[in-house]
């Protein structure tokens, strides 16, 4: 299967860094649940186009942060203690979240498959995030991701567009 070229997305996610900011300026002024509708409808547009599988710059250059359970439930597939998980997989980062040691992601294969897909972490599941709800709160967030992640970077100037 064909890949993205990440290096060519990173540079042009740098190069139109200042875009980007404008745009999440913009959406910051919109009302919530517009804001909600706008972001959803265009989130299933991207990831019509958009194959996870072609890319997984998220799990190869930021992956996520681990909840207990999410440590309870990779323990138990690998038939590890919580402990031996974290000391083996796991740091705690600057704001005291776990986080993996090392990137990219240990449980990533060669073809962009995860490993432990049916056991992976709550924030891989919901990464990245466009189709939630209360999307306001996490404007600065989703601005990063633009620059990790393709889908969040065309969901971005997808509303841009629609905006007056
Ligand atoms: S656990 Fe799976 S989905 Fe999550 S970062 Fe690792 S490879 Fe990606
Ligand atoms: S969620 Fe975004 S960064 Fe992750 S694999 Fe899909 S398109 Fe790539």
């Amino acid at each position: 299967m064909e890949q993205y070229d990440l290096e060519a997305f990173r540079k042009k996610a740098e190069t139109q860094e200042g875009q980007t900011q404008a745009i999440f300026k913009k959406l910051k002024k919109i009302k919530p649940k517009v804001l909600d509708q706008a972001f959803h409808h265009c989130h299933q547009a991207a990831f019509e186009e958009i194959d996870c599988l072609k890319c997984g710059n998220c799990c190869k250059t930021t992956g996520p942060l681990f909840t207990q359970a999410d440590i309870n439930r990779l323990a138990r597939h690998f038939k590890m203690k919580p402990a031996q998980f974290m000391d083996t997989y796991l740091r705690v980062d600057e704001d005291g979240d776990y986080v993996l040691r090392n990137l990219p992601c240990p449980f990533l294969g060669a073809d962009n498959h995860c490993s432990v897909y049916e056991k992976r972490p709550k924030a891989c599941r919901e990464f990245p995030h466009t189709n939630r709800n209360k999307m306001r709160q996490i404007l600065n967030l989703t601005q990063k991701n633009a620059s990790v992640c393709p889908a969040v970077f065309k969901i971005s100037r997808a509303i841009d567009q629609q905006l007056p």
